[in-house]
């Protein structure tokens, strides 16, 4: 049977675009339709804008550290009206970005909902197409808990289009948006708590990296409460809000952000049309070359669930590209040691197993870690300490995890997961020149076992 397209992907997102456009380089005939925005969550209000406000954040530190190094600044004023204008005004040019490489790639380009109708067809804007393969790229959205006074609250999607900076804000969840979006509220001058209802936030990151942030966060001045969970939100009459607590405890805020996970955008998708099946936690069900339980409909990103972040879904949409189109160059995702950071205020950069992951692995492990002042506070009278530990296995040496939380760890552990993914031992570590003086040296030159 002739298809209208080779390949039809539903989502211009991270992974939909690139296996969209790789696709189309390989030589087949593509279709994107997107419903909303071309780039997906992590250009329009994801990765990209949260940066940028991290950045903007981030430039109280400088003016804060300025004296030290003998700067006299005149009081200073934030602009949220501004920074969100120009933030926007990027995005824009983000999205033309993505539109040119898209169409040329040579592929169509679709501007609508698309909701499949049968197991090699899709409609968009009452319009039907037919396609060999169709890719499922839909991404997520945000999920907040049915509590009386939802609707009251924002999320990620919100805040980043507030017409103000709100005064205070109560933050709600202990995930990486959560504790990013309290550094960006906080650093920006809003009076800022974030509630978790677990004992500890970062539920999953090492332990001290959580505790240490923890430290910082406090010394910081951000209000955390652990164990804490809102049970209702109500209006008051000057237009603040009130979350009472389960506890009983009533906090008022101008602004209530849940961060509290994400679920699968399958919102009129059409899957009944389909034999594409969910799994346990409500994501689409795939195998390993991403194909679902309907063989010619496959599933990249966040909407399958496994690991929410966009290096994930670029790689996972190249795997596809190649697998459907350039089956000899077909290399299946690495999902072990992938790279990460929290842009929390200071940040986290972290790859490979925790300490407890290590430990509960069965290996026996041997743990470095140092804490110390960076160079560039010892000239102000800011107290923050940035950490770095690094899991090796006592038995091979290989170096199992490397952890930081401190400026630019970011950065500095990008090229970390390299080592790690060579298989590096703490040998190795220690036979590489540091770079000095830097930060990033200090995950050379430790030698002393701390554990
Ligand atoms: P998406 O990028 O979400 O794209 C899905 C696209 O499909 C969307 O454009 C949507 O409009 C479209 N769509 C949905 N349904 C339909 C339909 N039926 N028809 C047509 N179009 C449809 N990851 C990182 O790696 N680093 C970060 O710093 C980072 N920060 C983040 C900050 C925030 C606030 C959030 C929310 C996420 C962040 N992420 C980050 C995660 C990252 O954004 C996602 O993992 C990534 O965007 C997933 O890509 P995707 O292709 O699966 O889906
Ligand atoms: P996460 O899954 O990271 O965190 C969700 C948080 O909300 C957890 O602390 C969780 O607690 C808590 N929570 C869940 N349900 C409830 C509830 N009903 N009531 C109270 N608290 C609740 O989700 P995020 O929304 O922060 O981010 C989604 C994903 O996006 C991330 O996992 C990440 O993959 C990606 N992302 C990546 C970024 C980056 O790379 N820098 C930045 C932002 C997002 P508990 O731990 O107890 O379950």
């Amino acid at each position: 049977m002739a298809y209208d397209f080779d390949l039809f992907v539903i989502g211009a997102g991270s992974g939909g675009v690139r296996a969209a456009r790789f696709a189309a380089g390989f030589g087949a005939k593509v279709a994107v339709a997107e419903s909303r925005y071309l780039g997906g969550t992590c250009v329009n209000v994801g990765c990209v804008p949260k940066k940028l406000l991290v950045y903007g954040a981030h430039v109280a530190d400088e003016l804060e550290q300025a004296a030290g190094f003998g700067w006299t600044l005149e009081e200073g004023h934030f602009d949220w009206g501004t920074l969100i204008a120009n933030k926007n005004r990027e995005i824009e040019r983000l999205n033309g970005i993505y539109r040119n490489l898209l169409v040329n790639s040579g592929v169509t380009l679709l501007q609508g909902h698309a909701r499949l109708t049968g197991a090699n067809e899709v409609e968009v804007e009452g319009q039907r197409y037919t396609a060999e393969h169709i890719l499922i790229a839909t991404g997520g959205w945000p999920q907040v808990p049915d509590i009386p006074g939802k609707e009251l609250a924002i999320t990620s999607n919100e805040a980043f289009y507030l017409k103000d900076l709100p005064r205070r804000v109560l933050v709600v969840g202990g995930g990486y948006i959560a504790v990013e979006f309290a550094g960006i509220f906080q650093g920006l001058g809003a009076d800022t708590t974030l509630l978790y209802r677990g004992d500890l936030f970062l539920r999953g990151f090492d332990g001290s990296v959580r505790t240490h942030l923890k430290e910082e966060l406090e010394k910081r001045g951000l209000n955390l409460q652990f164990n804490a969970d809102i049970q209702r939100i109500d209006k008051l009459e000057d237009g603040s809000l009130k979350a009472t607590l389960k506890d009983g405890r009533e906090l008022v805020a101008d602004c209530v952000f849940y961060a509290t996970g994400r679920r699968p955008m399958l919102d009129n998708l059409g899957l009944e049309n389909t034999g594409v099946e969910l799994d346990a936690r409500g994501y689409i069900r795939v195998d390993a070359q991403y194909q679902t339980t309907a063989p010619s409909i496959l599933a990249i990103g966040d909407v399958i669930g496994r690991v929410q972040l966009t290096p994930v879904a670029l790689a996972e949409g190249m795997a596809v590209a190649r697998r459907l189109f350039k089956p000899e160059q077909y290399r299946p995702v690495d999902y072990q040691n992938i790279p990460t950071a929290v842009f929390s205020q200071p940040p986290i950069g972290t790859v490979g197993l925790t300490e407890e992951q290590a430990l509960e692995a069965g290996h026996k492990v041997q743990v470095f870690e140092s804490r110390f002042r960076a160079m560039k506070l010892t000239l102000t009278d800011i107290q923050e300490k940035t950490l770095m530990k690094l899991v090796v296995d006592a038995d091979t040496d290989k170096v199992l995890g490397c952890h930081m939380v401190g400026p630019d760890a970011g950065e500095i552990i990008q090229g970390l997961g390299i080592a790690l993914k060579a298989g590096a031992t703490k040998q190795q570590f220690d036979e590489t020149i540091g770079v000095h003086p830097t930060a990033a040296e200090e995950f050379v030159t430790m030698r002393t076992v701390t554990r």
